[in-house]
């Protein structure tokens, strides 16, 4: 019979399992359900591909990732593993003709959409079938409390339960928070789970922010000390996105775009472009980098600042996929928590929550960028930050608790240098006291910086 390590290195390549993956293949094989808790790139999807190929039954993995899904049933089939997805993305014909072989028993592995799994169809597809294994991937989706909840994940327990046998249930996320774990565990009725959580650190990163007078003028000194590296550029709008993309090909350097409101045919070829080196500057939205896996990515430069950790981390560890150094860079300004706001504040209420959980969200939101916002302007260490963030303590890290310093980002290299400041803090103090302690951090940085606009004038505050 083959082992797992056969079934490792004949369908994906691999002569031996990362950190966490052993263990949690393991679990699986011997029908103990699992919580993996690892970054993206640590590699998640070996922990089920592997247990599915060898559990006699059908494994389902669920995804609310439809890119992925193609993506990982295409390597998949590649290899010679019998899989295939259901999705939106599938024509009606398509669908059926898939959900047909699903219940004739013909695939391994199928990738299913949350959503699909209380379909009248889905469920007459897969009554009489023997499912192995649950992988739910994202498994994040299932918290109200995590940054992207899916009320359909909250079915995946009930699905599980009404099945002939139960199958074995993996959950897998990048996000680690304590409650979010606690909710991934109770809403999956997990029993009794094997818990794996990985390290978040990626020593190679290295972490820095800016605050330039102007970003435009950061961002091509940060390229042109770059030559002939490869790197992402996220932005926080798609007009952001072209602004810079312009910006760039008006310096000649070669970069390309991607942002969701570009037709197909131009994503797929700037994807290319980027992925396969013809342009090594990729200028995108968020909705760039998922299923994408460039290994060579030497930078990625934040132009905004995101809204939460989660989302930087997420799109900062797509750089130096191949372990080598690479660099993190966020261009910050105070706007881009007025622009975070405002998109907190405009964002379509979910019509699946109560007015109070919505409440609750936002909030959460707003506490999300609060601590996002506090990494763009801290003195301390910027990788004990995030790692303080998900959930590791910094003293398992870096010896003795107090010492902070990775020697690998911008406060410890020395980028934040302490001066002192008395003169400069009594002065806002002062600003703060004699205008009745009403006013904003803006209106307060506007009046001491001598600025004439409107508010101030209106409220007659120049002459303060
Ligand atoms: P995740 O889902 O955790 O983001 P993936 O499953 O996409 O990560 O894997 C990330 C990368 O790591 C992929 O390029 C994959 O080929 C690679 N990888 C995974 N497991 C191993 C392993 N045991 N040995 C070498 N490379 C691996
Ligand atoms: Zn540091």
């Amino acid at each position: 019979m083959e082992t797992k390590l056969d079934i490792l290195r004949r369908y994906f390549g691999y002569t031996s399992f990362r950190r966490g993956q052993e263990e949690i293949v393991d679990a699986l094989l011997t029908g103990r359900d699992a919580l993996c808790v690892m970054p993206t790139g640590a590699g998640k999807s070996v922990c089920y591909q592997v247990p599915a190929l060898l559990l006699p039954g059908i494994t389902l993995v669920i995804s609310p990732l439809i890119s992925l899904m193609k993506d990982q049933v295409e390597s998949l089939t590649q290899a010679g593993v019998h899989a295939a997805y259901l999705n939106s993305s599938l024509t009606p014909a398509q669908y059926s003709r898939a959900l047909h072989n699903l219940s004739e028993g013909l695939y391994k592995l199928v990738y299913v959409a949350p959503e699909r799994l209380s379909t009248e169809n889905f469920r007459t597809a897969v009554e009489n079938l023997n499912i192995s294994l649950i992988a739910v991937d994202e498994a994040h989706c299932v918290s109200q409390w995590g940054q992207d909840f899916r009320p359909d994940y909250l079915k995946i327990a009930e699905f599980a339960e009404s099945l002939k046998n139960r199958p074995t249930i993996g959950a897998f996320t990048a996000t680690a928070t304590k409650a979010v774990r606690k909710d991934i565990a109770e809403h999956l009725h997990l029993i009794d789970p094997v818990r794996i959580t990985t390290g978040f650190d990626r020593p190679n990163l290295y972490f820095g922010v800016q605050m330039p007078h102007s970003k435009a003028l950061a961002l091509l000194k940060l390229i042109e000390e770059r030559p002939g590296k490869c790197g992402i550029v996220y932005c926080s709008t798609r007009r952001t996105v072209e602004e810079v993309d312009a910006l760039l090909n008006d310096k000649g350097i070669p970069s390309t775009r991607y942002h969701a409101g570009l037709p197909e045919e131009e994503r797929r070829r700037n994807q290319d472009d980027f992925v396969y080196d013809r342009k090594p500057i990729m200028v995108a939205t968020n909705a760039f980098g998922m299923g994408i896996d460039k290994s060579n990515v030497s930078f990625v430069i934040h132009y905004n600042m995101p809204k939460n950790l989660e989302n930087y981390y997420q799109e900062a560890g797509r750089a130096g996929r191949d372990g080598s150094p690479a660099e993190c860079i966020l261009l910050y300004s105070p706007q881009d928590v007025r622009t975070n706001r405002y998109l907190i504040e405009n964002s379509d209420p979910n019509p699946d929550l109560d007015f109070e959980t919505q409440e609750k969200l936002i909030q959460r939101e707003y506490d999300r960028l609060r601590k996002m916002n506090y990494y763009c302007i801290t003195a301390g260490c910027l990788r004990a930050y995030i790692l303080n963030y998900f959930g590791e303590p910094i003293e398992e890290r870096f010896g003795e608790p107090e010492e902070e310093n990775c020697g690998n980002c911008s406060s410890c290299a020395g980028g934040s240098v302490l001066v002192e400041a008395t003169v400069e803090a009594q002065q806002v103090l002062s600003c703060v006291a004699r205008t009745g302690q009403r006013l904003g951090i803006n209106m307060i940085c506007d009046i001491l910086r001598g600025s004439e606009n409107e508010r101030v004038l209106q409220m007659n505050l120049q002459t303060q």
